[in-house]
C-alpha cells in the first residue's frame, strides 16, 4: 500500500528517511525549515560506530559530572541559566546510571547498532555516495594507563553484547597513526566500524537521490499539528500541508512538536562543537582517532581537519561559545605534532539526547499516523540508515530487524 507522508526535518535521520520510504513508492515529501543538513548531522565527526553500545549514564556518572564541572578545561559544561530547566533531565540521566538499568540499555542501543554499516551498505550501495563511506575503524589512545583502566565497565558490556574490538600497543597504535605522538600508551579500535568523508555530502545527496527517486523537497517550518481520524496536518508560515502520516525526524527540536501530538518526551540538547583546520591536514591521520583523556576527536574529512568535542547544557537558544573548544588547540597539537591547527572555521550543534541514550523510534502514543525518529544523541550518524529501514518496516506494517518496544514514546511516563 502506498501513502501519502511527510517527513519532518531533513537532517540525516530525514534523509534517510525519505530515502527508504521513496523507494517504496510511498508518496514522500521531505520538509525542512532551513535546506537540508542545517543541523547537528552538518557538523559532526563522522563516525558510524558498528555496534556501540555504551551509553552515556554510565555508573558513576554524577561523581564524574561533578568533577568534569570543576575543571577548568572540561568536556562538559552546564550554562548556569539554564542548571533548573536541565535539572528534572539530569536526575532522570543519573537514575539511568544504576547497573541494571545499564545493561538494558546497553543491549538495546546495541540492537539498532549492531546494524549500524549493513543498513548503511543497503540504503546507499551502488550509488555514488558509498565513496564517501571508508572502512577506517574507531580508534582511541590513552596517555595513561590510569585512564584506560578507567574504562573496564565500558568494555565489559562491549563484552556483554559481543561487539568485537581490540586493545593496541603504543607500536600498534603507531603502526595506524604514524603521525600521531608517540605518547599514547594505549588503544581501543573498532575495526569493523565507518567513517565519513563529509558529512554534509552524504545528506544532500540522499535527498538527490530521494528527489531523482521521485521525493519531493519544500521548505517548511512546522509551527503546528494536527492528527485527525482521516489525515495529519500540518501548519507553518508557508501555509498548511496534509497527508495519510508523517515522520518527525527534527533531531533536538522534535519535543514541542511531540508535545502537541501528547507526548511529553525527556528531550534535550546535548550541544556539541568543531573547528575545521586546514586543507593540507587532512592526509596526517587515516580515521577518526579520539583523544580519550580529552574527549576530543580529530577526524579527517576531505574539507580538511575536524576537531569535534564538548557537551554543553544550554538548551536551543543560547548563543554559541567556541572559546572552550579553542582552548583545546594545543592539546591538538601535542596529540598531532604536525598539525596546522589555524581555525577555518567554528561550528555548534545540537545533539538530541534522551536520558536513557537511546532514540525515540515508533508511533506515537496517540495516533498510527505519526511515527517519531529523532533522539539519537551522539550516534545519530551512525543509526540514520538502520532507522529510516526500520521507519519504512513500521509504514509496511513489517516485522523489522529490530523490535520496537524499548524505544516506544511513553517509556519514560512512569519514572
Ligand atoms: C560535535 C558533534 C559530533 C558528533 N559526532 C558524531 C559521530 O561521529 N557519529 C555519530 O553517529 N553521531 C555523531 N554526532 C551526533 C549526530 O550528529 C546527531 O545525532 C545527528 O546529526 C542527529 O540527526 P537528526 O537528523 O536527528 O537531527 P538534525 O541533523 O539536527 O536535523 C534536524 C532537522 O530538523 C529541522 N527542523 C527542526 N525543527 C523544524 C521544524 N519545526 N520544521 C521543519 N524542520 C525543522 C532542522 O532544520 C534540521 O535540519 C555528533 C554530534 C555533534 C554535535
Amino acid at each position: 500500500m502506498s501513502y501519502k507522508v511527510i517527513v519532518i526535518g531533513a537532517g540525516v535521520v530525514g534523509a534517510a528517511t525519505a530515502l527508504s520510504l521513496v523507494k517504496e513508492r510511498h508518496q514522500v515529501t521531505l520538509i525542512d525549515r532551513d535546506s537540508p543538513c542545517a543541523g547537528a548531522s552538518f557538523g559532526n565527526a563522522g563516525a558510524i560506530v558498528n555496534g556501540s553500545c555504551v551509553p552515556t549514564a554510565m555508573p558513576g556518572i554524577l561523581f564524574d559530572v561533578m568533577r568534569m564541572l570543576s575543571q577548568p578545561h572540561s568536556p562538559l559544561t552546564i550554562k548556569p541559566s539554564y542548571f533548573p530547566r536541565i535539572l528534572p533531565w539530569l536526575l532522570r540521566f543519573v537514575l539511568q546510571s544504576r547497573q541494571g538499568k545499564v545493561v538494558e540499555n546497553s543491549v538495546n542501543l546495541h540492537a539498532l547498532s549492531v546494524h549500524a554499516v549493513e543498513s548503511w551498505h543497503s540504503l546507499i550501495n551502488n550509488t555514488d555516495l558509498s565513496s564517501l563511506l571508508r572502512e577506517t575503524g574507531w580508534l582511541k589512545v590513552y596517555e595513561h594507563q590510569q585512564t584506560f583502566a578507567g574504562t573496564q565497565k565500558s568494555r565489559e558490556l562491549l563484552d556483554l553484547v559481543g561487539t568485537p574490538y581490540e586493545i593496541l600497543s603504543a607500536a600498534e597504535i603507531q603502526d595506524l597513526e604514524p603521525n600521531l605522538a608517540p605518547i599514547y600508551q594505549q588503544g581501543f579500535y573498532q575495526k569493523d566500524s565507518l567513517s565519513i568523508t563529509n558529512p554534509e555530502r552524504l545528506v544532500t545527496g540522499m535527498v538527490d537521490l530521494f528527489i531523482a527517486g521521485g521525493g519531493h523537497y519544500q521548505q517548511f517550518d512546522v509551527t503546528s499539528v494536527e492528527a485527525k481520524s482521516d489525515g495529519v496536518t500540518l501548519e507553518g508560515p508557508q501555509g498548511q500541508l496534509s497527508a495519510d502520516k508523517i515522520v518527525l525526524t527534527a533531531g533536538a527540536f522534535s519535543g514541542n512538536i511531540a508535545k502537541q501530538l501528547g507526548d511529553s518526551i525527556p528531550l534535550d540538547t546535548e550541544r556539541g562543537y568543531h573547528l575545521m583546520m586546514s586543507e593540507s591536514n587532512k592526509e596526517l591521520l587515516n580515521r577518526p582517532v579520539v583523544n580519550a583523556e580529552q574527549s576530543f576527536v580529530l577526524s579527517p574529512m576531505d574539507t580538511g581537519l575536524r576537531m569535534t568535542s564538548q557537551v554543553e547544557f544550554a538548551g536551543l537558544k543560547a548563543k554559541p561559545n567556541y572559546d572552550r573548544i579553542r582552548a583545546l588547540l594545543p592539546s591538538a597539537k601535542r596529540m598531532l605534532p604536525a598539525v596546522d591547527t589555524e581555525e577555518q572555521s567554528a561550528w555548534m550543534g545540537f545533539r538530541p539526547s534522551i536520558p536513557d541514550s537511546l532514540p525515540v523510534i515508533g508511533h506515537s502514543t496517540t495516533s498510527q499516523r505519526i511515527i517519531y525518529a529523532f533522539g539519537h544523541q551522539h550516534l545519530g550518524m551512525t543509526l540514520a540508515a538502520v532507522t529510516g529501514l526500520t521507519v519504512a518496516d513500521l509504514i509496511a506494517n513489517r516485522k523489522s530487524k529490530v523490535s520496537l518496544t524499548a524505544y516506544r514514546a511513553n517509556r519514560f511516563n512512569t519514572l
